[in-house]
């Protein structure tokens, strides 16, 4: 706590990223990136533009990485709004659709970031308790107060909600801004983007850090339609000119126009996870169903905070939230064939 900060600095409860330590070579499986480069032809296309014209501004609002996105989920390029990670936009989501006094709802548990923006734009919140296995039962999110977020697939459970329950929730809230946060979408679940046309209140928001591979570039978008892109604009133009640098924009267009690439990578990691959860389960870890590049796990037995523990010190990250309902868990970003090897491997000497 120092002097110099305003009541607003004072009474955060910032969001803990998950670790990135340098002390040595760990097996990461515990912040969800992929286990494969990106595209070769992301790296050709960012060396390309790092020429020259880094002198001059980037083009204020993406227009040819909007065009791109536009055309690869076949919308108008007014509909998409692109931001340095989806963790920027949904900050921006939250201050142009939500206000102070009218209760949004989200999942107990979702994303933690959630709660942290609700506490930052001074928000008042509810945690909608899960069902059973950590499923999300639409009707808790009919008729809120104030909005309605949850990602789909969740995390850091993995579960998803199909189209048609997601549908069922617009319905019930046409007066309100409902997003769908689908950062971990490409790993077997359903996008809500058909939707998108048909309800004016449907805010998706994706990212290239999970399933393209470019979580160190920091670029995520948002689709939906004009009011709630005017309203994302207006937030967006009052906080900085430029909506990503020239580099950024070059990599993105690259990694979104290598369909076969993408196609490939996400199919890997979506074979290892279902390669890897029998095995867990014949071990005896509880899996729930991942639709996800990540697993949550728990153990009859052994505690999960002790696991995590051990695995670091084996060099093996995985992410353990000392937090009520869930500390009994692990969440495993799904790595490669070896790496998740070394996980099983480290996990049976864990075994009694
Ligand atoms: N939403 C969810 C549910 C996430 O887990 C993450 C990754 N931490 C993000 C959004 C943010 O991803 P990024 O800012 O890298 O696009």
């Amino acid at each position: 706590m120092s002097k110099y900060w305003s009541k607003i600095a004072a009474g955060q409860r910032p969001y803990v990223p998950g670790e990135q330590p340098k002390d040595r070579k760990y097996i990461k499986l515990n912040t969800n990136e992929c286990p494969y480069p990106p595209s070769p032809l992301v790296l050709e296309a960012i060396k390309e533009a790092a020429n020259e014209k880094l002198k001059l501004y980037p083009d204020p609002s993406g227009e040819d990485l909007r065009q791109t996105v536009a055309e690869y989920y076949g919308l108008k390029k007014e509909w998409v709004f692109v931001g340095n990670g989806s963790d920027e936009i949904l900050a921006f989501a939250f201050m142009a659709f939500f206000d102070p006094g009218s209760t949004i709802l989200f999942p107990d548990v979702t994303y933690s970031f959630y709660p942290v923006y609700a506490n930052l734009f001074q928000l008042d919140y509810r945690l909608v308790p899960l069902r059973e296995e950590f499923s999300l039962y639409p009707p808790d999110f009919y008729d809120s107060e104030g909005g309605v977020i949850f990602p789909n697939p969740n995390a850091p459970t993995g579960n998803y909600v199909t189209m048609e329950m997601i549908e069922k929730i617009l319905i019930r809230n046409p007066d309100k801004v409902v997003i769908v946060d689908e950062a971990y979408i490409d790993f077997g679940g359903e996008t809500a983007i058909p939707l998108i046309a048909k309800y004016p209140n449907l805010l998706v928001i994706q990212t290239l850090s999970k399933s393209r591979s470019l979580a160190g570039l920091r670029v995520g978008f948002a689709l939906g339609q004009d009011g709630l892109m005017e309203g994302l604009n207006r937030i967006k133009n009052s906080f900085n000119s430029y909506t990503l640098d020239r580099l950024s924009m070059a990599g993105a267009i690259a990694a979104i126009r290598d369909e076969s690439y993408f196609q490939a990578t996400r199919q890997k990691v979506m074979q290892t996870r279902e390669r890897i959860v029998p095995i867990l389960r014949q071990m005896g870890w509880q899996v729930i169903p991942s639709q996800a590049n990540f697993i949550f796990i728990s153990h009859p037995v052994f505690k999960a905070e002790g696991v995590f523990t051990e695995l670091r010190q084996q060099g093996i990250l995985v992410r353990y939230f000392r937090q009520p309902k869930i500390d009994n868990y692990l969440r495993v970003s799904i790595g490669s064939d070896e790496e998740m090897d070394s996980l099983l491997q480290a996990l049976t000497e864990i075994n009694p």
